[in-house]
């Protein structure tokens, strides 16, 4: 398949932010990887905390991202790629990022604005606080576990959720705060947006039973981050090009519980160029074209500088624009949130 700016792309479709048996997640790496199989996943991000970073492989034809979470009490950060050793503990947020980004790893700032629950470890929550920073090349807008938490207020509201409309806080969508501060962002520099499940499967024990909630199976179809990349079919190299798709920003993020995210395309135009997500465009005569394409029908929002710029409902739109700033789109269906790409920059 041929991407939208030139070169031999496949679309990918991936599901980040996994813990495993090795720190507090419930399952293994390989009963993750065959659940990720048959699922249709291409590659998972694993985020076992402080886990050393090693090279990617595949395992049953899903490409592993070995990677991992630094930091402790707050500014928990998600890295892929190569990073230096933090050790078990709290580190300053923007030394770490300074670090990985040395060394050419990618890293992302998880659950910004994470709240907690007074349900879960006395209301403790592990939000960003090094904003000053200029370092971390991606942000967590959407959280599924952190969101899912947060949304539990009390034991009686909790269960009663659980028991009959678990998806329900997935209906929110991206954390608002995060999309935010995202756009605030991307008005300086690019900062890449991804989706997380920050999946563990906790086991809970209630009512004289063991049972997990959040389990993989639940979350591992339901939220993901897709992106184009030449692939080759070796791990380690494989590995490198998502890595460097994601962090350049060629991505975008859906909730395939509604409807898979593939064959989404978000370029611009103009008659001398054509730019994709992640990548910067100049204008010609003041103006260029957007062009979006989705897998189907949808209530399709235009975003510009943070602000909703325009709406349409329909498959495929072309329009011109004509101011200088960061564009992206947001798509709805049956007012759900569904897609949220990443941005794109006219000059
Ligand atoms: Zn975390
Ligand atoms: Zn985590």
């Amino acid at each position: 398949m041929t991407g939208e700016w030139g070169g031999p792309k496949r679309e990918l479709r991936g599901n980040l932010h996994i813990h495993t048996t090795c720190s507090d997640g419930s399952r293994t790496l390989e009963e993750i990887a065959g659940l990720a199989q048959g699922y249709g996943l291409d590659f998972i991000g694993l985020n076992d905390h402080f886990a050393p970073s090693r090279p990617s492989r595949y395992q049953g034809g899903v490409l592993l991202l070995l990677g991992s979470e630094l930091n402790r009490e707050h500014s928990h950060y998600l890295v892929y790629g190569p990073a230096p050793a933090f050790g078990p503990g709290q580190h300053e947020g923007a030394k770490v990022a300074a670090g990985v980004k040395a060394r050419g790893g990618m890293g992302i700032i998880a659950h910004p604005f994470e709240k907690g629950s007074p349900l879960v470890g006395k209301g403790k929550h592990y939000p960003w606080r090094d904003w000053n920073s200029e370092d971390f090349q991606g942000i967590e807008i959407w959280n599924l576990t952190s969101q899912w938490r947060d949304s539990a207020r009390s034991l009686g509201q909790s269960l009663g959720q659980w028991l009959l409309a678990p998806y329900r806080p997935f209906k929110q969508g991206a954390c608002p705060q995060a999309l935010a501060r995202w756009d605030e962002l991307s008005q300086k520099r690019h900062v890449t947006g991804i989706a997380g499940s920050d999946l563990h499967g906790p086991l809970v024990r209630a009512l004289g039973c063991r049972f997990r909630i959040l389990d993989y199976p639940m979350l591992l179809p339901a939220l993901n981050t897709y992106c184009r990349a030449a692939v080759t079919g070796e791990g380690e190299e494989d590995g490198a090009r998502v890595i460097e798709a994601l962090i350049r920003g060629r991505c975008w993020i859906a909730q395939d519980r509604l409807c898979l995210g593939r064959g989404f395309f978000f370029w611009a135009e103009t008659e001398r160029a054509r730019r994709g997500m992640g990548e910067k465009i100049p204008r010609v005569g003041g103006k260029a074209w957007l062009r979006i394409v989705l897998p189907r029908r949808g209530e399709i929002r235009l975003i510009h500088n943070g602000a909703l710029l325009s709406r349409l409902e329909g498959r495929r739109w072309d329009l011109a624009v004509t101011e200088a700033g960061p564009y992206r789109v947001e798509v709805r269906l049956r007012d759900v949130p569904w897609l949220y790409s990443n941005s794109l920059y006219l000059e």
